[in-house]
């Protein structure tokens, strides 16, 4: 039996990062998806909350064909003991996949295995561009699942974000 682990902050989740999750389903028996930052909230670059973005990856997660387990994880100060951070509040798990470079090597240097999930389609599906859109008003929808709009709309993540927006004239440096 092989669990995978996947760390994303998720502002919003969207069909790239589910596409990672069905090819990384792929390739192990379970899966725990980890909201990284889920302590960080109501800003611009993280305008969702760890509960909101539990919601949208827990109903979004049903269609996947092995299962997973939603961990919402808090930043650290020190990166040194971050792989310790994660294993204490997780299932355990063999193989992270990641291809964010402070990651890879946090696990590496602990000596878990990292593999580099294809992010499908990064042109289309980026959540910067998700938020933007928000903000500027656009239809927002379509690079989303079903299940994010649906948490997005009932706690007016839209009017939320474009509200911060208007303390924040310039977003184009934030991911
Ligand atoms: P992230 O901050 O969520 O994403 C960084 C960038 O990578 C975003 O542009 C993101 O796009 C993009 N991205 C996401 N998944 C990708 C993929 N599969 N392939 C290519 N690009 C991808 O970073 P993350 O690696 O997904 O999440 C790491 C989390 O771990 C963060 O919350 C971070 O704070 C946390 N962390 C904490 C500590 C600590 O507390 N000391 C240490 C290490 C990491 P989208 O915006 O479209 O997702």
């Amino acid at each position: 039996m092989q669990r995978g682990f996947y760390i994303g902050r998720f502002q919003p989740y969207h069909k790239g990062h589910h596409s990672v999750v069905e090819s990384i389903a792929a390739d192990v028996d379970e899966l725990v998806v980890a909201i990284g930052s889920a302590d960080v909230s109501h800003t611009v670059r993280n305008p969702f909350t760890g509960g909101e973005r539990h919601v949208m990856l827990t109903k979004a997660l049903e269609t996947v064909a092995i299962p997973t387990y939603v961990v919402p994880l808090e930043d650290i100060d020190r990166n040194a003991v971050w792989v310790s951070h994660v294993e204490s509040l997780c299932p355990p798990f063999d193989v992270a996949y990641s291809n964010n470079p402070l990651v890879v090597q946090l696990f590496h240097e602990a000596g878990v295995e990292v593999k580099n999930p294809p992010l499908v389609n990064r042109d289309e599906y980026r959540g910067t561009d998700i938020r933007r859109q928000m903000i500027d008003g656009e239809d927002w929808t379509p690079p989303v699942p079903d299940a994010v709009e649906t948490v997005v709309d009932r706690v007016n993540g839209v009017e939320r974000l474009q509200r911060l927006a208007a303390d924040d004239a310039d977003i184009s440096s934030q991911d």
